[in-house]
């Protein structure tokens, strides 16, 4: 796996999530789950981004 810089701005609180940080939890809506991963806000819990974890 490579290393990524990614970050991503919550829309509900608006805090900058670095991609190392963001909470990861199982995806909604039957994708395989050792495959996809959701990042949630550590700070409020809001889903940021389904990514592509297969790799
Ligand atoms: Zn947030």
């Amino acid at each position: 796996m490579t290393e990524t810089d990614d970050s991503f701005d919550c829309d509900s609180c608006g805090e900058t999530v670095p991609f190392d940080e963001a909470r990861r939890t199982k995806t909604v809506g039957g994708l395989d789950p050792t495959k996809w991963q959701t990042l949630c806000c550590p700070s409020c819990g809001s889903r940021l981004k389904t990514v592509f974890v297969g790799e």
